[in-house]
């Protein structure tokens, strides 16, 4: 957000500059890179030492009632996913589907084999980049904490993309040191300790009704307890990447990274 002119790559240097270590590229509204700025992306990226995620178009729903939208759906995740391998990006975050008016065991099937189909495109393409599907914010959305353990131990090829945030949102619930252990350590029975130690994690300020999500805080604001969850990340070994969604982004991903620091600092 501070980054002028507002590039992908000036942003990987910005995020540089700010002492940061992780970016996500927002292909939130479509993929605008071509292969080409791709590269140079890449090649910024690795100079700078800046580990890169994507994030796929928010027009997705692979359990729409029309085919020729899960087609279209399952093509814009692929060409974020094309792209961001070429970024050199480990995953591409995506937001899989509503329920609309199937139950969640009917709509876990069609998403479950949608995101095969993905993964076996991907990879007769020789395309390394895992597809991470996002524990989602509202009741309406697939994507519950078990949802997205349990498609991601059944297909290869795939990690969570995990939102603390969203969870708590959608939950009311899951805003502590204990609460935020359990989900860690449930994580870790169905994904193992290698997924645990390169997790893809949201973080952000959240408010939320009986419905789940309302709209991003800044963690000020918002009731989410980020230090229990940064301890909790800390004693259960997990490790890997954090992106803050807050809309003061640079100054929450800040907070967030100093308040780990300091955890780790009263260790020593
Ligand atoms: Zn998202």
């Amino acid at each position: 957000m501070s980054t002028y002119p507002h590039t992908t790559r000036a942003g990987i240097k910005r995020v540089k500059e700010l002492g940061l270590g992780c970016m996500e590229i927002e292909f939130v509204h479509g993929v605008r890179m071509n292969a080409e700025r791709a590269g140079l992306v890449s090649e910024t990226a690795k100079e700078e030492h800046i580990a890169l995620s994507v994030h796929a178009s928010y027009y997705v729903n692979l359990n729409s009632r029309e085919p020729e939208k899960i087609t279209a759906s399952c093509q814009r995740i692929l060409r974020a996913a094309r792209i961001g391998s070429i970024c050199g990006a480990r995953n591409v975050v995506f937001h899989p589907a509503f329920y609309g008016d199937k139950s969640p065991e009917e709509t876990y099937a069609i998403v479950k084999e949608h995101v095969s189909g993905m993964t076996d495109t991907l990879r007769e393409e020789g395309c390394q980049i895992l597809l991470s599907p996002e524990v989602m914010g509202k009741v309406s959305q697939f994507g519950t904490l078990e949802e997205t353990l349990n498609l991601c131990s059944e297909i290869e090829g795939t990690t969570p993309c995990m939102d603390f945030a969203h969870w708590h949102a959608r939950t009311g619930k899951a805003n502590s040191y204990d609460e935020f252990s359990s989900i860690l350590k449930l994580f870790e029975q169905k994904l193992g300790k290698k997924t645990l130690r390169q997790m893809h994690i949201h973080v952000s300020g959240i408010d939320y009704g009986p419905k789940g999500e309302r709209k991003h805080l800044t963690l000020a604001e918002s009731d989410f307890q980020y230090r229990d969850l940064l301890k909790a990340l800390h004693n259960s070994g997990a490790g890997g990447t954090i992106i803050c969604e807050s809309p003061n982004q640079e100054e929450d991903a800040l907070l967030l990274q100093k308040t780990y620091r300091a955890l780790l600092n009263a260790e020593t």
